[in-house]
């Protein structure tokens, strides 16, 4: 029998294995319910937890809340990268996108 890996805030941990949340475990999981809405809540909760937890690298952050809710074959449509993409409803300042920043300087948001 498993125990649930669920979140302790504020500090981010996990509750089963006191690891980062969320863990691998948590992300196995997580990766079973529809990946749209997983990508929608994990970008909520990876702003809550930028305002909550201190020292966090938002690329740091982007990896451990997003980065694993992708589709395996989804590439940035800015920068081609497979390691993070835009997605709807995330703060640009939240994804480690040169391309996402230089399109955002210029005011012209990507679709
Ligand atoms: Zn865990
Ligand atoms: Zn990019």
């Amino acid at each position: 029998m498993s125990a649930a890996h669920r979140v302790i805030r504020p500090s981010w941990t996990c509750t089963a294995d006191g690891l980062p949340w969320p863990c691998t475990e948590a992300q196995r999981i997580l990766r079973n319910s529809d990946l749209a809405m997983l990508r929608q809540t994990m970008a909520k909760l990876m702003a809550i937890a930028q305002g909550e937890l201190d020292d966090t690298d938002p690329a740091a952050l982007y990896r451990r809340f997003l980065a694993w809710t992708l589709e395996s074959d989804q590439r940035c449509a800015l920068c081609g990268s497979r390691r993070h993409a835009a997605i709807p409803g995330v703060p640009p300042r939240l994804i480690p996108c040169d391309g996402l920043r230089a399109a955002n300087t210029t005011g012209e948001l990507p679709e």
